[in-house]
């Protein structure tokens, strides 16, 4: 299916939507950018859009971060996002890009004195990790960028030179995904997603002060834990050899959905298996992500309009 996209203040073609080499956010990584799950249920022919207010909400104080200024509100967003995924028309699962950016052409080193614009594609995306199996994570040898260097709470396009270079190293060592460490030697996250560890029935995931990004995942599992499993959930400090001797591990993102850690390093986490509370958040997860469950119904934006009902 040909996909479309928002550029330049209209809705073009995919192919069409195209930057000058010059662009200043493609010479220096001067962008911010989001991603956003579109969920499709089959049953219900519905594609569900997850908490997209809130990662317009992120992109919005990423773009303070950089400077950007765009003339658009939330409720712009949402409206060019939701028309947008309609007139595309996905049947499956879909992963929603939306992009600002300094767009001078320009040669020279700033955040000020440029142009900003902003964009949207849209991409047919399955499962980006393994998800039902578990995976299996090595330590990083890169450490999670400081707050000091590129701010990690900000989703900018440049910072994520240094999570390619984690995930790479990562696969060539032959794991599916690197774990990353602050300075200190304590759990930051995954390339593309937050990490949590499960010990004697409490949950427990690295602070905002551990360069970790606000994830809308972690922070929908959060909630999930506490309000509806009843579980006691920490925002810790975790030092990196607690990994060791875990009951569970997983990881969170919008790509990555909740994942299960089976093994890190060669040592295998708990029996090796997929624990049962992460397998119990997982199976909650993925019904309020697909809407199954009413009461989080307000994270949902259904993008189709129902079949009218037969007279
Ligand atoms: N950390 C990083 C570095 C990420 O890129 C992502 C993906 N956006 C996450 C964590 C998970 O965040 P979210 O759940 O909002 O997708």
């Amino acid at each position: 299916m040909p996909s479309l996209a928002f550029f330049e203040g209209k809705v073009v073609p995919l192919e069409e939507a195209k930057i000058s080499v010059v662009t200043h956010a493609f010479n220096y990584g001067t962008g911010v950018f989001e991603g956003i799950r579109g969920n499709w249920n089959a049953d219900q022919e519905q594609m569900y859009l997850f908490r997209v207010r809130e990662h317009y909400a992120r992109l919005l104080r990423s773009c303070a971060m950089l400077n950007i200024t765009l003339p658009y509100s939330l409720d712009d967003f949402e409206r060019i996002t939701l028309d947008l995924v309609q007139q595309c028309g996905f049947k499956e699962d879909v992963y929603v890009r939306p992009l600002a950016y300094k767009s001078s052409d320009v040669v020279g080193l700033r955040v000020h004195d440029l142009d900003d614009e902003f964009l949207i594609y849209i991409v047919p995306f399955g499962n980006y990790l393994d998800s039902d199996a578990g995976i299996r994570c090595t330590f990083s040898s890169w450490t999670r960028i400081q707050d000091n260097v590129i701010p990690p709470s900000a989703k900018v396009t440049g910072m994520y030179v240094a999570n390619s270079l984690a995930k790479s190293e990562a696969v060539w060592r032959g794991y599916d995904e690197a774990i990353l460490l602050t300075e200190a030697n304590n759990l930051s996250e995954g390339s593309g997603e937050n990490i949590f560890l499960i010990d004697n029935g409490v949950i427990s995931t690295p602070p905002q002060t551990d360069g970790i990004l606000d994830g809308i995942t972690r922070n929908t599992v959060i909630e999930l834990a506490r309000d509806v499993l009843g579980l006691r959930v920490e925002e810790r400090t975790i030092p990196k050899t607690e990994v060791y001797v875990t009951d569970e591990l997983f990881m969170t993102g919008t790509a990555a959905h909740v994942t299960p850690v089976l093994e890190v390093d060669g040592r295998p986490i708990g029996n090796g298996g997929i624990g049962p509370i992460t397998a119990e958040l997982q199976k909650l997860y993925f019904e309020v992500i697909n809407g199954k469950r009413d009461e989080y119904a307000h994270w949902l934006t259904p993008t189709y309009t129902p079949a009218a009902a037969p007279a």
